[in-house]
């Protein structure tokens, strides 16, 4: 039986990626410090074959037995999150990541690294291939999990180069469903409660910035296929549908049922005005593409909302 290590396991993509391990047969060790993660997200999970431990990733990482795959996805991933914990985000970025990296090296595990498309900063290359370098501010705000990302991808190539850790990199763009929180900050979570509250839509800025959003069960798959594949290159994992957050607003409106208003709010610093992968390596390498409509995905996401509030 393949055992692996889910580091942010009670995270929202790390609590659906030990799920979907467990259904195909893995056992599974989650760990988490729970600053953003929930402990609710697995506290469903009834398998002899998992097992969650509560620590910080950034300390010494001790596991007894072996382990084949290690995915790292420890990390605040919201900006209201990542504004609020900058020091916790650089460091589990760069500690987190070097301790989980040497587990691997330990090992002689497969070693997974949650990256984003936030390495792509505001980009002047539209849509993004993974061989643009990207356009990030290294000092803003959103800095301190962009670079700490970028650090991350760096050190997982030195693993890669110098000890032979058969690393994969996912670039993983905006991706939402089931298990966000009702106070997430992000787009979609926020928008949903907001419009099952009945209170204003807060859109920042005009509202004609883009992003192109993937639901949670088709990412999961794209990521495993990427963490059982036999590429050490980068990879985009995302959905292409593009789409400004004012459409997403009104499709959110309309889908809840809700009378909320719209209200603009300024734009946040670094904001990325445009955002959409292209997955064409994903698509070749992992014959691997999103399956889920934006209807069909939000219509779940409202619904896990629905009985949460
Ligand atoms: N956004 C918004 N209102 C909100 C939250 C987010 O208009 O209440 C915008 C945000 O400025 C960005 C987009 O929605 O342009 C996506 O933001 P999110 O925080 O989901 O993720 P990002 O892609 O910026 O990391």
């Amino acid at each position: 039986m393949p055992r692996a290590l889910v580091t942010g396991g009670a995270g929202f993509i790390g609590s659906h990626l030990c799920d979907y391990l467990l259904a195909k047969g893995f056992s599974v060790i989650a760990m988490d410090n729970l600053i953003t993660g929930d402990i609710a997200n697995i506290a469903h999970v009834r398998n002899e074959n998992f097992l969650f431990v509560k620590q910080d990733v950034t300390n010494y990482i001790y596991l007894e037995g072996p382990i084949d795959y290690i995915l790292h996805f420890a990390s605040p991933a919201s900006p209201i999150d990542y504004l609020e914990l900058p020091i916790q985000t650089l460091k589990v970025g760069s500690l987190g990541t070097h301790k989980a990296l040497g587990l691997a090296r330990d090992k002689k595990a497969a070693f997974l690294l949650a990256s984003t498309s936030e390495v792509y900063g505001d980009p002047l290359e539209h849509p993004q291939k993974e061989t643009y370098w990207g356009n990030v501010n290294p000092v803003g705000p959103r800095g301190v999990y962009d670079e700490a990302k970028r650090f991350s991808e760096a050190l997982a190539m030195a693993y890669h180069r110098v000890h032979g850790v058969n690393v994969k990199i996912a670039r993983i763009f905006n991706t939402y469903g089931p298990r966000m929180r009702v106070r997430d900050g992000r787009a979609i979570p926020e928008f949903i409660s907001q419009a099952l509250r009945g209170e204003p839509i807060t859109v920042f800025g005009d509202g004609r910035q883009t992003r192109s959003f993937c639901y949670i069960a088709d990412e999961i798959e794209g990521l495993f296929r990427l963490m059982t594949s036999d590429s050490n290159r980068p990879v985009n994992i995302g959905n292409p549908q593009e789409m400004t957050i004012l459409d997403l607003a009104e499709r959110i409106i309309k889908l809840t049922g809700s009378n909320s208003r719209i209200d603009f709010h300024p734009l946040p610093q670094d904001d990325p005005k445009v955002r959409q992968p292209d997955i064409g390596l994903a698509r070749q390498l992992l014959q691997w593409e999103p399956r889920t409509s934006l209807d069909d995905g939000l219509a779940a996401t409202i619904e896990y909302f629905r009985q949460r509030m």
